[in-house]
């Protein structure tokens, strides 16, 4: 259904512009018409109101005439522009880079306790939702050996996020993600000690890089591992 929307300022003027012409043609119409009334009849000044008004009302209708069809007509726009405008806004204000938990940086990218630690952790309550990094297309979900479960998401720059130890997977490989999409909960799958979400950024498989970098770079700052 087309929304009606107010008219635009130019056609606004061009209203004005014809009902001021239309004035003037009034008043001219009244003028010569009192001039010859007057002629006639040297009482015609006590009467002036009387006849101006019929005068006036006579031509107006006449006159009304010449207003552009168009002038009349409300101005409509196309619901698919107002649509594409709206989900511009939208798409321009939406975040591309969330935080996919709220809890404190516990862990950070290296060799911890003798080993490579190939990510970042986030301490979280257990059952906490878990949010998708960047917009993406999810790769792969489900078991993975020392995540438990995990999920994989290639992000908007062709790198790939790797979430682990999640207790429950909410999204299916194939499927499109939004930054701060639900993707999956906080759990204690996998090689863990408690609820917490581990986050990996790979350039290519099996090359993972720090994030923290990474996100620094998208304008994002969890922190420091304490
Ligand atoms: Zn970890």
């Amino acid at each position: 259904m087309p929304v009606t929307v107010p008219l635009s300022r130019s056609r606004q003027a061009r209203r004005y512009r014809a009902a001021a012409t239309r004035a003037v043609a009034v008043t001219a119409v009244v003028g010569a018409s009192m001039a010859a009334l007057a002629a006639a009849d040297p009482h015609a000044d006590a009467n002036t109101d009387t006849v101006a008004a019929n005068v006036a009302a006579t031509h107006t209708t006449e006159f009304t005439a010449f207003t552009p069809r168009e002038a009349q007509m409300p101005q409509t726009v196309p619901p698919e522009v107002l649509d594409f405008l709206k989900n511009l806004g939208i798409e321009q204000a939406r975040p591309k880079t969330v935080r996919p938990v709220s809890g404190p940086l516990t862990s950070g990218f290296g060799v911890r306790w003798g080993a490579m630690h190939a990510g970042i952790d986030f301490g979280e309550g257990f059952g906490t939702p878990i949010r998708a990094v960047t917009d993406g297309t999810v790769i792969e979900a489900g078991p993975a050996s020392g995540f438990g479960l995990w999920v994989r998401v290639q992000q908007d720059d062709g790198t790939i996020g790797v979430y682990g130890h999640m207790q429950d997977i909410l999204v299916q490989t194939g499927q499109q993600v939004r930054a701060g999409d639900e993707i999956a909960t906080v759990g204690n799958r996998g090689y863990s000690t408690g609820p917490h979400l581990h986050y990996e950024v790979h350039t290519a498989p099996g090359s993972a890089i720090d994030p923290l970098p990474w996100l620094a770079g998208r304008g994002m700052d969890v922190g420091q591992a304490g």
